[in-house]
Order: structure tokens, then C-alpha cells, then sequence
């Protein structure tokens, strides 16, 4: 796929790939920022890495909008791949900012964050903290203008606070980080929170497109599958943690981690904090065996 691309009427999406820092090198990456063109505005949905400004500035003018056109960004969650950009672009446009209360303290005090969830390059992808203008609650509706209507859904456990954003009367669902890809490192904090918010995003009927922040834009039946292919990964996950704490039960998390990666296929190498809170998440309840 281009780096940019019209999804629907009012949708575009931009590629931003960046790297990140891994025991055995750089690791390219990407995150999707989208955006949501209304008659009095744009709405940006995360806004990617520090510096991927360049690229949506660029984007509007190229599509016959201003930088000054941005009055609102939501932000799916609070990671650095996903509020970036946000400092600057609400400094070139004193656009508001929305976010779940839970997110809050991450995006105003991204140096808390850094500490409370340590991330390698982190000041190299996040531009700096920002205030956060407008919390978002489960079921709350945001008029656009022109008929936009965007619906919040409240859908935890890769973050505390992460959000889906669902455009109503378009069927276009924004998934943020919610829905684990199956291949990718598994990072999450409530893997029976991350459970219930795929099943309620699956809940959400006629979805034209299902557009997440770290995996492709996929349109109709292909939406479904991909959830229902991050749910199985979930449960494929958990089986790993469990075969991992039942051979050693003194494991600490850093071994628990470079097992489950073994045991799921990928260089134990990988095993980083954010593997080792996934691991903490399951084993909070590996007694469960089923978790999907
Ligand atoms: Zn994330």
C-alpha cells in the first residue's frame, strides 16, 4: 500500500514508519494516523512519531486543506507512537485534544510515562507532553460538522484507557493498538480486558473498515477475520505463558518472557519490559484456561 491513501469520503490514511532500537538493531516499524476531513475541520486520529507532521501537513495541502483545518486530535492512547507529533501539531494550530481520563497523565507528563513504562528512543518519538482539552467516555458522540458523528468505545487492556473511534452513518471503525496482530510482538496490560474489547468491537455491525494504528486497513468480512484472528492470538499467547509457568514456576519475568517468545516462534532476544507486563497480564489468570 502507499503511504497515503483516501479510505471513504471523508477518511484518509498516512503510513508513518519509524525505528525503534532492538537488542539486535534497528527494527522498522510503522504506525497509521488517519484523518477526518468535515466541512469545518479536521480531525486527527493519534497523529504517529515526533517529526510525522512533515507528512500530514504535507498530505492536506496536497488535498486542497490548510494545516489550520486541524481543530481536533484524538488520541487513541497515550503510547509514543501515537502522540508523537501531537505537541507540535497543537502548537502550529491550537487544535483541542481529546483522550480518556486514564490516558491523561501519560500525554500531559510524557517523562511519567517514560519512567512508568520505560520504552527505548523514547524522547526520540514523542515530541513532548501536551494538555489534554476534552476526556472521552465510553458511548459519548462528537459532532464533526456536515453530518459527522463520531462514537467513542471505551476499549482497554493493550492501555488503560485506549479508545475506538467509530464513524457513524460510514461504518468506519478506528481500532487504535486494541486488536493484537497475530506475528507482531504481543503488548498488552489486561489481556481479559483486551478479550472483552475485541468481542465489543466485533459487536459493531456493517463495519466498512476497520482501520488500526499498527496493522493494515482491511474493509466488510476481512474485519471480523482480523479480530477474530487477534482474539485466537490472545488465546495462543495464554496457552504459551501457561506451558512456560508450568515447566518453572520461579521463572522470573524476564525468563517467563524470553520462553513465551521461544514457545510462539519469535528470538527470545525480543523479551523486553512491555513483553514482561504481557506475561504479567496472563499470569494473573493462568488458572483460566480459556480465555476467548
Ligand atoms: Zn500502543
Amino acid at each position: 500500500m502507499k503511504t497515503t491513501m483516501q479510505i471513504d469520503r471523508h477518511v484518509h490514511a498516512i503510513k508513518v514508519p519509524f525505528r525503534i532500537l532492538m537488542p539486535h538493531g534497528f527494527a522498522d516499524r510503522f504506525v497509521y494516523v488517519y484523518l477526518i476531513y468535515g466541512t469545518q475541520g479536521v480531525c486527527l486520529i493519534d497523529t504517529g512519531v515526533a517529526s510525522a507532521e512533515q507528512a500530514i501537513f504535507d498530505y492536506l495541502r496536497s488535498t486542497g486543506r490548510k494545516v489550520s483545518d486541524i481543530s481536533l486530535i484524538i488520541q487513541t492512547h497515550a503510547h509514543p507512537d501515537h502522540i508523537g507529533a501531537s505537541r507540535t501539531i497543537k502548537g502550529e494550530t491550537a487544535c483541542a485534544v481529546a483522550a480518556h481520563p486514564a490516558e491523561k497523565a501519560w500525554i500531559e507528563n510524557v517523562q511519567l510515562q517514560a519512567r512508568e513504562r520505560p520504552v527505548t528512543d523514547f524522547d526520540t518519538l514523542v515530541a513532548g507532553s501536551l494538555a489534554v482539552n476534552r476526556l472521552l467516555e465510553d458511548g459519548e458522540v462528537f459532532d464533526l460538522g456536515c453530518g459527522l458523528k463520531l462514537k467513542v468505545l471505551y476499549t482497554p487492556g493493550h492501555s488503560r484507557g485506549s479508545l475506538s473511534i467509530l464513524l457513524l452513518g460510514y461504518n468506519v471503525l478506528f481500532s487504535g493498538d486494541a486488536i493484537p496482530v497475530p506475528g507482531e510482538l504481543p503488548i498488552y496490560e489486561d489481556v481479559l480486558a483486551s478479550v472483552a474489547s475485541i468481542k465489543k468491537l466485533k459487536a459493531v455491525q456493517d463495519i466498512r473498515f476497520l482501520l488500526p494504528s499498527w496493522d493494515e486497513p482491511s474493509r466488510g468480512a476481512m474485519a471480523y477475520e482480523r479480530m477474530d484472528a487477534g482474539l485466537e492470538y490472545l488465546q495462543r499467547v495464554h496457552d504459551a505463558v501457561r506451558r512456560c509457568s508450568q515447566q518453572s514456576s520461579d521463572r522470573d519475568l524476564q525468563e517467563s518472557s524470553e520462553c513465551v517468545l521461544k514457545d510462539l516462534g519469535f528470538p527470545p532476544e525480543l523479551a523486553n519490559p512491555l513483553m514482561a507486563r504481557t506475561c504479567a497480564a496472563h499470569l494473573k489468570v493462568r488458572n483460566q484456561k480459556i480465555i476467548i
